[in-house]
């Protein structure tokens, strides 16, 4: 099953990720994942994309599609694969289709939670993530918090605000999010591929609602 994940920031699609992982035991592919495990190597790619990401923009088509061309190119992805924050934009979908077609390959669905945009910066604006990336695990500080303050329930690592979750940016990023990834839910309706998904409630009772969108 080949899955993309489509919703604004904030709107629990990498929550919901990782709950798929589990679930279904394909990889998840989060192209802001990426981004931030390569500035934390030091990477050139990380430090060019970081000058996008704290302010809120995109990152270059041209980089992100390489990015996930390679990805794509690797061995562990028989089974499947979920697609979380990738595309967001007309031009990524478009090669993204490309890509896919060279493989002989193509989408299964495009999941698309549906959270109204202020619910969006109020989860943004008090949501904290776990340093350790392979943990990853996220808490909110009024509607998630973690039972010790700053530490992750999951693993014990600190828990920090990401650089581009403060309010000004996250203004910005949904922006972006509304003017350039929204258009592509019209694009995967024409090709019948959107299931869309209520984004609000508890984790569990969204998740359960994807479950079904996919079944
Ligand atoms: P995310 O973790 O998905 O919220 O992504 C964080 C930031 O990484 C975004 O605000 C962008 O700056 C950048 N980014 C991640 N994925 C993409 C993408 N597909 N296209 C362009 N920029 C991206």
């Amino acid at each position: 099953m080949r899955i993309i994940l489509l919703g604004g920031p904030g709107s629990g699609k990498g929550t919901q990720a990782k709950m798929l992982v589990d679930k279904l035991g394909i990889p998840q592919i989060s192209t802001g994942d990426i981004f931030r495990a390569a500035l934390k190597e030091g990477t050139p790619m990380g430090l060019k994309t970081k000058t996008f990401m704290d302010k809120g923009e995109l990152v270059p088509d041209d980089v992100v599609i390489g990015v996930v061309e390679e990805r794509l190119a690797k061995p562990d992805l028989d089974k499947g694969y979920m697609l979380d924050g990738f595309p967001r934009t007309l031009a990524q979908a478009k090669a993204l289709d490309k890509i896919l077609e060279n493989q002989g390959k193509a989408i299964s669905h495009a999941v698309l939670v549906d959270v109204p945009d202020e619910e969006l910066v109020k989860r943004l604006s008090g949501r904290r993530t776990c340093r350790n990336s392979a943990c990853g695990a996220m808490f909110h500080v009024m509607f998630n918090p973690s039972k010790k303050d700053g530490i992750c329930d999951a693993c014990g690592s600190e828990l920090y605000q990401r650089n581009d979750d403060n309010e000004k940016t996250i203004r910005e990023r949904l922006g972006v999010y509304n003017n350039q990834t929204a258009p592509l839910i019209q694009y995967y309706e024409a090709k019948s591929l959107l299931r869309k998904v209520e984004g609000l409630g508890p984790i569990e009772q969204i998740f359960g609602r994807i479950e079904q969108a996919i079944a």
